[in-house]
């Protein structure tokens, strides 16, 4: 498989808003890849994509791949919202901020699956797992051992 071109990234998820700077971590996605900026020249982590280093100011921010560990720092149950495949807010839908590994305050929006409502914690270990959203690999969280 060859790499996914910037033509390919527009057209597979033609509802994301795509720029420059965030096209590595949409394009990380069609290839089941959770990539997230990391400095070269101080090694710190940031998201959302932004094209220099909140920590030190360098433009040497370079689109690395996560382990996709991380904990539960936050959770919401949404009982209505926007419709969207695979969300069903009857259950209610979990809506989770996730702190990767990598990184003290390193965090993504995403949600939870392969778990019961009742089974959700904050704090509870997950790790990165897919769907399917709008025909396009979607970064979801399911519980991991600790
Ligand atoms: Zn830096």
């Amino acid at each position: 498989m060859g790499a996914i071109t910037d033509q390919e990234l527009l057209a597979r998820l033609p509802d994301t808003l795509i720029d420059h700077d965030n096209k590595e971590f949409y394009r990380g996605w069609l290839e089941r890849r959770l990539v997230l900026n990391r400095c070269a020249d101080c090694g710190f982590w940031h998201h959302a994509p932004r094209a220099w280093c909140p920590q030190c100011w360098s433009h040497n921010v370079v689109p690395t791949e996560v382990s996709g560990r991380g904990t539960v720092h936050l959770l919401i149950f949404l009982h209505q919202g926007p419709p969207a495949p695979g969300v069903d807010y009857s259950t209610p839908h979990p809506v989770a901020t996730i702190e990767l590994a990598e990184q003290e305050g390193l965090r993504i929006q995403s949600t939870i699956v392969n778990c019961a409502r009742d089974d959700m914690r904050i704090g509870m270990p997950v790790k990165l797992t897919w769907v399917e959203r709008y025909g396009a690999p979607y970064p979801v969280f399911e519980p991991a051992e600790a």
